[in-house]
C-alpha cells in the first residue's frame, strides 16, 4: 500500500471565479510550492486528476443542475440564472467553469476511490472541499460538491463514513445531501450561523427520518480561539464521532477560521486548529483531507502543509525552507502567538460555547449512547 495520494495538477488554476473574487486558485500552487520546498511530496504519489464521470456526479446533483453548468460554461444562454445559484458576486460564471468544476471533484473522486480500493489509507485534494453546492443550486464559491460526490464513493465499500468540517463556514451541501442517511455522520464546527454564511448549523438541525442523530452542528461564536473551540470540539463533537466508530473519514479542512483570514471572525491559530486533524488521525481509519476554503494568502499553505504532515506522517520543520520563493511572508508554518482576543469577546465566546455544548448533550448525545 502506498503512504498516500496527493492530488495536484497546474490546471486546478482555471477554477478562477476572477480578479475581485477572494477566492483565489493562486492558494493551490502556493501550497503545492511548499510543499515541495520541503521535499514533503517525495513521501507520497502525486498525481493529476481525471474529470468526474457525469454518473458519479449523479447521485449529488440533479440532471438539469449539471447540464445548466454545462452551458452557462459554454456562454450559452440560460433563463435565470440566479434560479442555479449563478450571477455576481458569489457565484459568477466563469470560462471553463464546467470542465475545471469536473475536475477539482474527479480528484476527490479518485482521492475516495484510493481509499476503497486499498491502494492508500490516506489521500488529500486541496482542490476539493466544495461543501456549500446544494443538489440544484451553486452556493459560497461552490459548483458541484465533490465532498458529496466522494462520500458516495466510499460507501461502496464503507457502511459508515463520518464528515468532520473545520472550515468557519457551516457545511451545509454535504449536511443537506446525507440529512436522512444513518451511514453518514456529518459534524460541523463553523461560526455561528447568526453572523456567518450560510446561515445554518445550529444544533438542533440533527437530521432526518433515518438519520437523526446523524447531522451534528457546532456553532461558535465570533473571536472564539484555540481553547475554547478545541474544547467545545473535544466535549461536543470527538466523542459522538468516536461513538459511531466510523470506518473511514471525511474531512474538510478549510482554513478560514485562522485569526488572520479576511471572511470569518474565529480566532484560531494554524497548530491549534491542526489539533482537531490530529484528533481524527487518533482514530486509525482510512482518512480522504478537502481543501476547503482559506483566503489568506499567508495562511492557507502553511495550514494545509500541517494537514499533510498529520495525514500522511511527514514531519515538517517550523522553519520554511530558504528555497521556498514566498519565505518572507511565510518563514514559519506555526503562529508566534495566539490570537490577540479581547477579555469581554472572550467571555461572549465561551458563553456561546457552553450553550452550543448544553444543547448537543441535550438533542444529540443520547442518540449515540452518550
Ligand atoms: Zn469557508
Amino acid at each position: 500500500m502506498s503512504k498516500g495520494v496527493f492530488y495536484y495538477t497546474d490546471e486546478f488554476q482555471a477554477y478562477d471565479m476572477g480578479p475581485q473574487h477572494p477566492l483565489k486558485p493562486a492558494r493551490l500552487r502556493r501550497t503545492h510550492d511548499l510543499l515541495a520546498a520541503y521535499g514533503a511530496l517525495a513521501h507520497v504519489e502525486v498525481e493529476a486528476p481525471r474529470p468526474c464521470p457525469i454518473d458519479d456526479l449523479m447521485p449529488t446533483h440533479s440532471a438539469e443542475f449539471i447540464e445548466t453548468v454545462d452551458r452557462l460554461s459554454a456562454g450559452e444562454h440560460v433563463p435565470f440564472p440566479f434560479r442555479y445559484g449563478f450571477g455576481q458576486g458569489d457565484n459568477p460564471v466563469f470560462p471553463e467553469m464546467y470542465e475545471a468544476s469536473l475536475l477539482y471533484t474527479g480528484a476527490s473522486l479518485q482521492a475516495a476511490e484510493d481509499l476503497v480500493s486499498g491502494r492508500a489509507r490516506a489521500a488529500m485534494n486541496i482542490s476539493g472541499g466544495l461543501h456549500h453546492a446544494h443538489r440544484d443550486r451553486a452556493a459560497g464559491f461552490c459548483v458541484f460538491n465533490d465532498c458529496a460526490v466522494a462520500i458516495h464513493r466510499l460507501l461502496r465499500r464503507f457502511s459508515r463514513v463520518a464528515y468532520f468540517d473545520i472550515d468557519v463556514h457551516h457545511g451545509d451541501g454535504v449536511q443537506e445531501a446525507f440529512y436522512d442517511d444513518p451511514r453518514v455522520l456529518t459534524i460541523s464546527i463553523h461560526e455561528t450561523g447568526t453572523t456567518l454564511f450560510p446561515g445554518t448549523g445550529f444544533p438542533r438541525e440533527i437530521g432526518a427520518s433515518d438519520g437523526i442523530g446523524y447531522s451534528v452542528n457546532l456553532p461558535m461564536y465570533p473571536y472564539t480561539g484555540d481553547d475554547i473551540w478545541l474544547s467545545t470540539w473535544r466535549q461536543g463533537g470527538l466523542p459522538i464521532l468516536q461513538a459511531f466508530n466510523p470506518e473511514a473519514v471525511v474531512i474538510d479542512v478549510g482554513t478560514d477560521p485562522h485569526y488572520l483570514d479576511p471572511l470569518a471572525r474565529i480566532c484560531l491559530t494554524a497548530q491549534g486548529w491542526t489539533e482537531a486533524v490530529h484528533d481524527v488521525m487518533g482514530l486509525d481509519v482510512p482518512v480522504l483531507a478537502l481543501g476547503g476554503g482559506g483566503y489568506n494568502p499567508t495562511t492557507v499553505p502553511r495550514m494545509w502543509a500541517l494537514v499533510f504532515s498529520e495525514i500522511f506522517g511527514v514531519p515538517l520543520a517550523n522553519e520554511v525552507p530558504d528555497s521556498f520563493t514566498d519565505r518572507d511572508r511565510i518563514p514559519t508554518l506555526r503562529d508566534d502567538e495566539p490570537a490577540p482576543i479581547a477579555p469581554h469577546a472572550l467571555e461572549q465566546a465561551r458563553a456561546y460555547s457552553e450553550q452550543t455544548l448544553a444543547d448537543l448533550r441535550k438533542m444529540v448525545f443520547g442518540y449515540h449512547g452518550l
